[in-house]
């Protein structure tokens, strides 16, 4: 069995990244089914093999620790994936480290929590991590007790409160852009001006735009292209791809990058961003990501599943090997 305690890092990855391209062959995409031979789905998996799964569950914790994207991981929207909730029973039932992680501003932890039981996954308020919680600590790292004009939901601007800012629309030390469903002309003007006097330029998530019900929303990274264009000022971005959002998260879980599996449904976010942070990195395409994009990119993720589903079970070992 491969853990990340008889393996270094680097040597690691590159023992990840050869199992994975004996499971995709670098010129055949394949069908997906080719990622079953090897990774059995849930429904694959006997009666035998859940038993054997249950015996275990009580037993040591796993020797790996999850950061797991939620959209197109865990849930689509407001609908849970099938196998997302047996998954996550069977990390709090081993006792695992894992945390789930979001771009998403929008929400503070407590409203996060109750939207995911609304789907029927119970994961505690402490077991969620977002860019507005990322922005604010990187913001407290960088100049304590400072100030800033903040665009956002309560998910942002409680995340600065508890960080220590003072949010203001006077000669803040920046201009943090988060999430809302409200924008509003006369804000984006106010964060403009702040800029142009000298204000930093921060946001909290590139995305270009979000999913609802009723099609794309413009979302920060959109908007922060339009503050970067009237001021010729680039914002910092926070949330994924940037690693720093992975390391934050890390250190909030008090998991080590070595022995941490990022799994995502994005490789231009999810998979990119665990790499850089040095951890493991899983692709399920249950969400934006096909099988044959993973050849398009010049990194590829350890593992490619179909799903959450497959990892019931695997959770002691989830790379294989
Ligand atoms: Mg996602």
């Amino acid at each position: 069995m491969v853990t990340a305690g008889r393996i270094g890092g680097e040597n690691y990855l590159r023992a990840a990244t050869a199992r994975l391209c004996r499971r995709i062959p670098a010129r055949d995409h394949g069908p997906v089914t080719e990622t079953r031979s090897s990774v059995p789905t849930a429904a694959d998996r006997t009666a035998a093999d859940r038993a054997a799964a249950d015996r275990t569950a009580d037993r040591e914790p796993p020797p790996w620790s999850f950061l797991m994207d939620m959209d197109g991981v865990l849930v689509h929207e407001e609908h849970i994936i099938p196998g997302a909730d047996e998954f996550i029973a069977e990390l709090t039932s081993r006792r695992a480290n894992f945390v789930v992680v979001t771009n998403n501003p929008i929400y503070t932890r407590r409203d996060l929590r109750a939207r995911l039981l609304a789907t029927g996954l119970d994961i505690p308020e402490d077991r969620i991590w977002t860019s507005a919680l990322a922005t604010a600590k990187f913001l407290h790292s960088q100049r304590p007790g400072g100030s800033a004009f903040v665009i956002g939901e309560v998910g942002l601007t409680t995340a600065m409160h508890e960080a220590g800012y003072v949010l203001t629309d006077r000669n803040p030390d920046y201009v943090v852009l988060g999430e809302t469903r409200t924008y509003s002309f006369e804000a984006i003007t106010t964060a403009i001006r702040l800029i142009e006097a000298g204000a930093r330029f921060v946001a909290t998530n590139p995305d270009p735009t979000g999913p609802s019900r009723a099609g794309l929303l413009p979302a920060a990274g959109a908007v922060a292209a339009l503050i970067e264009k009237a001021t010729g000022k680039k914002p910092y971005f926070v949330g994924k791809p940037n690693p720093l959002m992975m390391r934050s998260a890390l250190r909030a879980m008090g998991a080590h990058s070595e022995s941490t599996l990022m799994i995502g449904d994005r490789m231009d976010t999810d998979v990119i961003a665990g790499l850089e942070a040095g951890l493991a990195t899983i692709l399920v395409l249950t969400g934006i990501s096909t099988l044959a994009s993973v050849e398009q990119y010049p990194f590829r993720p350890s593992l490619v599943i179909n799903s959450i589903a497959d990892l019931i079970g695997r959770t002691d070992n989830p790379l294989g090997g």
